[in-house]
């Protein structure tokens, strides 16, 4: 079969690999779609980061090379033995995370902060391929209204599920959304799945903005309005209930911060991999609180699955599918330089 596999550092190549089969408790599926994400990028031009290189992971004993992409959906074309309540042909989402079961957050149901947690297509091979072989626990069947290539998308959508869960919202709730790229737009999803109508998204690209107003988001260009200020005069001095930092820039953060009520929550989904000022004295006065956040877990894919199969999710503008073939030059080479913000990948093209 067809597979994208990373060697290393700008090392990816299609190349034809034996075809897997399913072990006990394990399930076969044909792939429909594999995501691009961030982090495959960040693998491919830095790395590697994730993908262990010569100390094998913990859990999968792995190295590179491995089949790349962790946000996968498509049919199950194989059950191994002992599996229940999985049969061929259903269509399924693949939830990647690897985690070990025994430590205190794995225990504590907190799995996505495994100590030693690990993402088929990162730590052991994943979906940027003809076929990938899952443990059963990793599928989440998707119903009959939610299209098979859609389910690609209900990682990064849970990632963004996940993250808007951790800001404390309710329904009336005043939010601020900084970054509108995947990410972005997956917090604009989920803050309006949970029934909140204040959300303002801050962007300085002209083209994400279009892109996430095409969706019927209400967004502020950073690059010409004070973010703190308008919001202080908006919310007459009280500021947002909960604001979310996809963005991944300084001045997002600071301008968050400022823009936050007292008790209220920044959760900060970006990843920042170089340290930087984070003004705390703005945390201090007004007892504010930054949260971080990683992944999801399995109550995350659920809700953003029944928000699909209500025909939540717009892909309108904002998601692309190329075939495996071009991965490099349609996907990750366009995503890098800007011109793409959602790639899938058809491995069947
Ligand atoms: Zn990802
Ligand atoms: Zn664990």
């Amino acid at each position: 079969m067809k597979a994208a596999v990373y060697y290393g550092n700008r090392q990816i190549t299609i190349d034809d690999v034996p075809e897997p089969s399913p072990s006990k408790g394990e399930v076969k599926i044909k792939v429909s779609r594999n995501g691009i994400c961030g982090t495959d990028i960040h693998e491919y031009y830095d790395g590697p980061v994730l993908i262990p290189k010569t100390e094998p992971h913990p859990l999968t004993g792995r190295t590179l090379p491995v089949v790349i992409g962790h946000e996968f959906s498509g049919t199950v074309v194989e059950v191994g033995r002992d599996v229940t309540g999985i049969e061929e042909g259903d269509n399924v989402a693949i939830e990647p995370v690897i985690r070990c079961g025994m430590c205190r957050p794995c225990k504590s149901g907190f799995y996505n902060v495994c100590r030693c947690v690990g993402f088929q297509g990162l730590s052991s091979d994943g979906g940027m391929a003809e076929y990938a072989v899952v443990p059963s626990h990793m599928v989440h069947k998707l119903p009959g209204n939610v299209p098979v290539e859609m389910g690609a998308l209900v990682e990064p959508m849970a990632v963004a599920y996940h993250a808007a869960t951790l800001g404390d919202v309710t329904d009336q709730s005043r939010t601020l959304v900084f970054g509108a790229g995947p990410i972005g737009i997956g917090l604009w999803f989920a803050l309006r799945g949970m029934g909140v109508t204040e959300i303002d998204v801050v962007e300085p690209s002209a083209i994400r903005r279009k892109a996430i107003e095409g969706l019927g988001a209400r967004t502020i260009d950073p690059t010409s309005v004070d973010v703190p200020a308008l919001i202080a005069d908006r919310t007459n001095g009280e500021g947002v209930d909960a604001a979310y930092d996809a963005a991944g820039v300084p001045a997002a953060i600071s301008a968050a911060l400022k823009s936050l009520g007292e008790h209220r929550t920044l959760v900060s989904v970006a990843i920042y991999d170089k340290p930087m000022l984070t003004p705390l004295l703005e945390t201090v006065m007004r007892e504010r609180r930054i949260q971080g956040t990683l992944c999801y877990t399995g109550k995350d894919y659920k809700s953003v699955i029944g928000l699909m199969e209500r025909g939540h999710y717009k892909t309108t503008g904002w998601v692309e599918t190329v075939p495996l073939e071009n991965v490099l030059s349609e996907g990750f080479e366009e995503l890098r330089a800007g011109r793409k913000m959602k790639v899938l990948v058809d491995p069947a093209q």
